[in-house]
C-alpha cells in the first residue's frame, strides 16, 4: 500500500451495527397453531391457517414457548428483561405480509441492555447489545424464472409466515468486518446452547447491517464514539445478509465503496442496499426508511404481557465460554481440545459422558480428534449420530478392556460404523477383530524367532531395527489384532531367556 493510500485509510475509521434476526425454535408459530417444521416436499400455503394468512376477523394469540425462548436469550445476552412487554403493528405494504402490517415490538421490547464478549486476534471486545425483541416472519417470495426485475411472475408461500422471530439490535460497536464475523459466531454458538436455534435451517439467521465511515480522530482511545458523531454520520444499511461469511464480505465491499466515494469527494446517501450474493456486491435499494414511515400502533389484539418474573422462573444452562474455562481446569484441557469440546452442546455433554467413564484425556482424544474427525472427514456432525454415541461409548470400553486395539478401533470398526451404520460388535466379529488371546500371541512370537534367526542375532548384537521387525512379523501373523505393546514385552522376554539358556 502506497503512503498516501495508507494515510487515507487511516483517515476514516469504520462503524458497523447489526440488526439480527434470528428464527426461534418452536413447534408452533408465535400467533397461531400453526406447524413451523416444513415437511419433506410440503406444498406451498399448507401449513396456514386463518391468521398466520391475515384474514379478516382472525385474532392471534401468543405461543408460550415462543416468549419463553426470548427471555432465554435475553438472560444468555445478560440482558434486563422487561416486566411488560407489548406488541406493536409495524405498518408497510409486501406480499409477503397479507395484513399489511408486521406485529412486532417498538417501545417496550422484551430485552435491553443486554452485551456479548468475543474475542478478535485474541483481543477481548465487548458488544452491547440495544434490544432484542420478538417478531412474526413474513412469508416467502419466489420470483418464477429470474431475480425481482427479470422474472415473469412472483409466487408467494406463507408457510414460514409467523414464525417466531427475535430481533437482536447491537449498538454501532464493531470497528472493522472481521469483528462482525466473531460476533455472528458466537452469537450462534451461544442460541444452539440454549437449544432455540438451528443454525442449518434455511433462513435461520438474518442480518441487517449498518455502516458508516466517522473520522479517526473522533475515536477515543478506548475505542467508543460520541453518540454526536454516530448520528450525523451517513450510513447505508445492507440487507439479505444470511451468513457470518457473507456479512464479513458485504461489509467489507460497502466499506470499500464508501471510502471510495469519500475520496473521490462525493456523499454517502443514507440509503437502504442489498448484498447481491453471487455477484458479491451491494446494490442501492431504496431511500433509508425512518421510523416515523412504519407508523407504529399498539397491537389491539393482544394484551401487555406481564413477564416480571421469567427471568427467575426459566433457567438456561452453562454457556459456552464458562463450560470452556471449567472444561480446561476440570479436565486439564489445552485451549484447543476445550474449544472444539465445546463448539456445540451436544459435543460437550457427550464429552462430559465419555470423561465420567474412562480417563479425561483419553476421552478428550477419543472425542475431539478420533470423533469428530471422522464425522468431519464425512461431512457430518455429532448431531448425525446422536442415537448412536452409545455404541461409540462401547467401542472405547472394548479398546480400553484390550479387547480390540486402539489402531483397529479407529481405523476399522469406527469407520464402519459411520459408512455402514452397523454396531461396533458386528464389525469386530464379522471382521475377525477381536484382539488375539495370549496363547496366539505366544505362537506367534515362538514362530516369529524361529523362521528369523537373522534378525534375532541382530537383535542380540543390539541392532535397533530388528526387534521392530519381529514384531511387525507377530503383528502380521496376528492380522493386526494383537497388542503392540504386549508383543513387544513378549519379545523381548522369549528372546531373554533364549539367550540365557
Ligand atoms: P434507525 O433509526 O435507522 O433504526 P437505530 O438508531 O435504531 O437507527 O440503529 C439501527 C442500527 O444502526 C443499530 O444496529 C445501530 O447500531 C446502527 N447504527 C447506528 N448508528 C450507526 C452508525 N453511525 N454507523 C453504523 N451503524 C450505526
Ligand atoms: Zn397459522
Ligand atoms: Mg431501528
Amino acid at each position: 500500500m502506497s503512503t498516501q493510500a495508507s494515510a487515507e485509510r487511516a483517515d476514516l475509521a469504520v462503524v458497523i451495527g447489526l440488526e439480527v434476526h434470528v428464527q426461534l425454535e418452536t413447534d408452533t408459530k408465535i400467533f397461531c397453531g400453526c406447524s413451523t417444521t416444513a415437511k419433506e416436499d410440503e406444498a406451498p400455503n399448507s401449513r396456514t391457517c386463518p391468521v398466520c394468512l391475515g384474514l379478516p376477523g382472525a385474532l392471534p394469540a401468543v405461543n408460550e414457548a415462543a416468549v419463553e425462548a426470548a427471555v432465554r436469550v435475553g438472560k444468555a445476552l445478560d440482558a434486563e428483561i422487561a416486566p411488560e412487554t407489548r406488541f406493536h403493528r409495524k405498518n408497510y405494504f409486501y406480499p409477503d405480509l397479507p395484513k399489511n402490517f408486521q406485529i412486532s415490538q417498538y417501545d417496550a421490547p422484551i430485552c435491553r441492555d443486554g452485551s456479548i464478549e468475543v474475542s478478535v486476534e485474541g483481543e477481548r471486545r465487548e458488544v452491547v447489545i440495544r434490544r432484542a425483541h420478538l417478531e412474526e416472519d413474513p412469508g416467502s417470495i419466489v420470483h418464477a424464472g429470474g431475480s425481482i426485475d427479470t422474472a415473469d411472475y412472483t409466487l408467494v408461500d406463507y408457510n414460514r409466515a409467523g414464525t417466531p422471530l427475535m430481533e437482536i439490535v447491537t449498538e454501532p460497536d464493531f470497528r472493522s468486518p472481521d469483528e462482525t464475523r466473531a460476533f455472528l459466531a458466537k452469537l450462534e454458538e451461544v442460541l444452539e446452547y440454549l437449544s432455540i436455534f438451528d443454525g442449518g435451517r434455511d433462513g435461520s439467521l438474518r442480518i441487517d447491517a449498518n455502516v458508516s465511515l466517522v473520522p479517526a480522530t473522533e475515536v477515543a482511545d478506548d475505542g467508543t464514539i460520541d453518540k454526536e458523531t454516530l448520528a450525523a454520520a451517513n450510513r447505508t444499511e445492507v440487507k439479505n445478509i444470511s451468513s457470518h461469511k457473507g456479512a464479513e464480505k458485504a461489509l467489507a465491499y460497502e466499506v470499500t465503496r464508501q471510502r471510495n466515494a469519500i475520496k473521490r469527494g462525493r456523499a454517502i446517501d443514507q440509503e437502504t442496499r442489498h448484498w447481491d450474493e453471487s455477484r458479491g456486491i451491494t446494490v442501492s435499494m431504496r431511500a433509508k426508511e425512518e421510523e416515523k414511515d412504519y407508523r407504529y400502533f399498539d397491537e389491539a389484539d393482544i394484551p401487555p404481557l406481564q413477564v416480571a418474573d421469567w427471568r427467575e422462573r426459566l433457567s438456561i444452562p452453562e454457556l459456552p465460554d464458562a463450560r470452556r474455562e471449567r472444561f480446561r481446569e476440570e479436565y486439564g484441557l489445552d485451549n484447543e481440545a476445550a474449544a472444539k469440546l465445546t463448539s456445540t452442546k451436544q459435543v460437550a455433554d457427550f464429552y462430559e459422558d465419555v470423561a465420567g467413564e474412562f480417563d479425561p484425556g483419553l476421552a478428550a482424544t477419543w472425542v475431539a480428534d478420533v470423533l469428530l474427525g471422522e464425522l468431519n472427514y464425512r461431512d457430518m456432525g455429532v448431531a448425525d449420530v446422536a442415537d448412536r454415541l452409545g455404541e461409540v461409548v462401547t467401542l472405547i470400553r472394548l479398546v480400553d478392556k484390550e479387547e480390540i486395539t486402539r489402531k483397529n478401533a479407529e481405523e476399522q470398526v469406527l469407520r464402519s460404523m459411520l459408512d455402514e451404520g452397523v454396531d461396533p460388535e458386528t464389525v469386530i466379529e464379522r471382521e475377525g477383530l477381536g484382539t488375539a488371546d495370549e496363547d496366539e500371541v505366544v505362537v506367534a512370537v515362538r514362530e516369529a524367532i524361529d523362521a528369523n534367526p537373522g534378525a534375532v542375532a541382530d537383535y542380540h548384537d543390539g541392532e535397533d531395527g530388528a526387534l521392530n521387525y519381529l514384531v511387525g512379523q507377530v503383528m502380521g501373523a496376528t492380522g493386526g489384532t494383537a497388542d503392540p505393546g504386549t508383543v513387544n514385552e513378549r519379545l523381548r522376554a522369549t528372546l531373554a531367556e533364549a539367550n540365557e539358556g
